[in-house]
């Protein structure tokens, strides 16, 4: 028996709206085609003026050939192209090795930091990473080019030409995982063996998050402005099985937290972290003893605040008395945030009313992670209602655990966006030649914003 498939994608301002799937049986007598909505960001087409414009949007399915095939629409053309499973898996693979190889090969001066390198930037092994990470970035960005075929050469160029646009990722197969943060659509300089290596430009340390440099895709330079998440926003949304309109986290009222903190390590850092969000809105701390009660606090909407953020270590080896697999450890070593109690959660509990906060999951070296991957309990966490979250790729420093909470909720209590909170944040590190941003990872709508209270 065959199928035959017909995939229909409805786009507004480049935006997918609304992705079906007909499946008919071929050569069948009396069987009727089956039309199935497999992702929607509108319910019932009424919040188009929410969702704004795409440049590009690049939406990830199951073939049942080639493994994955992607739609790719900009305003150049769109088109419907298999992505060779093996070849993902392989690009996949080799980022987690370099992303993991990172932190082995510029240690900080303990393993809790992971300092800014001193200005200018000449440190050999830190230029030569910054390298490496381009040459990957290409690799990565040449795949997506080769399937796309010399007749849609045009379509990507708007993207490689420009920069603070929003690019969608949309994974309707939400296994599917690719380094889109890290691709490099700009040309790496040829260089002989032998030959000095090309000069890498980090921007300007002062910009504070804006752009400031001039190269563009055919500098004679590596620019950390050719990788994609230092260029352009990433609104990176999954499927979520129903149609669910996108969120918009609101404070419940004036007065009540804006930001609920959960710290499960004592350092100078989340000191500073804690005196930084005080500064910049009404924090609530996490006051919970034990792990059922944490479950129960992030299921109670007049618990939740527009944003939540978590800076804890990372244990991942099962030990006795703890649930099992990767955990965040919390309170006094006594509170768990683990991937099995927030699954247990949602075969439990309807998903999150508002506010869908903004999640901010940022785990500490433990010594013990081995291989668990923070990128789960994003998933999870977006199934359970949340508007979006920030995880890690790998264990990091409390340091940069402790920066990225705070320059992500002060941005958003300051009004930008989810899309414009994370790319400042890349965009700072970058600029003083710091690699480890490419350590997050997210899922979210780029132009989800909290809104005030009062
Ligand atoms: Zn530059």
């Amino acid at each position: 028996m065959q199928d035959a498939r017909l995939r229909v994608a409805l786009y507004h301002r480049g935006h997918l709206l609304q992705s079906f799937l007909m499946t008919a049986d071929v050569g069948i007598e009396g069987s009727a085609p089956t039309f199935v909505l497999e992702f929607s960001r509108s319910q019932r087409l009424t919040n188009l003026d929410d969702l704004g414009p795409r440049a590009l949007s690049i939406a990830v399915n199951e073939s049942p050939r080639a493994g994955h095939n992607l739609m790719i629409k900009t305003a150049g053309g769109a088109l419907e192209v298999p992505f060779n499973a093996n070849m993902v898996d392989k690009t996949v693979a080799a980022t987690r090795t370099l992303l993991k190889d990172m932190k082995n090969v510029l240690p900080g001066p303990s393993k809790q930091t992971v300092p800014d390198p001193p200005r200018p930037t000449t440190d050999k092994a830190l230029l030569d990473w910054w390298r490496k990470l381009a040459a990957h970035g290409q690799t990565a960005y040449r795949d997506l080019m080769a399937i796309t075929g010399r007749s849609q050469e045009g379509l990507l160029d708007a993207i490689t030409r420009s920069d603070d646009q929003v690019v969608q990722i949309a994974r309707l197969d939400p296994g599917f995982v690719y380094p889109w943060p890290l691709l490099y659509d700009w040309v790496v300089p040829a260089r002989d063996v032998g030959q000095l290596p090309p000069d890498v430009c980090f921007g300007d340390p002062d910009a504070d998050g804006r752009r400031r440099c001039t190269h563009g895709k055919g500098a004679d330079v590596i620019c950390v402005y050719g990788f994609w998440a230092i260029r352009h926003q990433l609104d990176q949304v999954l499927t979520l099985g129903a149609a669910r309109d996108p969120v918009r986290p609101v404070p419940q009222e004036p007065g009540a937290p804006q930001v609920r903190l959960a710290v499960g390590v004592s350092d100078k850092w989340t000191t500073e972290l804690q005196t930084a969000l005080a500064g910049v809105g009404n924090v609530g701390d996490l006051d919970v003893t034990d792990t059922a009660t944490l479950i129960e606090a992030l299921w109670r909407p007049e618990w939740r605040a527009p944003t939540i953020a978590v800076v804890a270590h990372h244990v991942d080896r099962d030990l006795a008395g703890e649930p099992p697999g990767s955990r965040l450890k919390l309170g006094n070593g006594s509170v768990f945030l683990s991937w099995e109690r927030i699954a247990d959660a949602l075969q439990l509990k309807l998903s999150w009313t508002a506010p869908n906060s903004v999640v901010l999951l940022m785990a500490c070296e433990s010594g013990q992670a081995t291989t668990a991957r923070l990128d789960d309990f994003a998933t999870l966490l977006t199934r359970a209602g949340a508007g979006a979250v920030v995880a890690t790729e790998l264990d990091i420093g409390t340091d940069l655990a402790a920066r990225c909470a705070r320059d992500v909720t002060t941005d958003l209590l300051d009004g930008a966006t989810f899309g414009a909170a994370l790319l400042r944040f890349h965009r700072r590190l970058a600029h003083v030649g710091n690699p480890f941003g490419f350590s997050f990872c997210w899922i979210g709508d780029a132009g989800l914003e909290v809104a005030h209270a009062g």
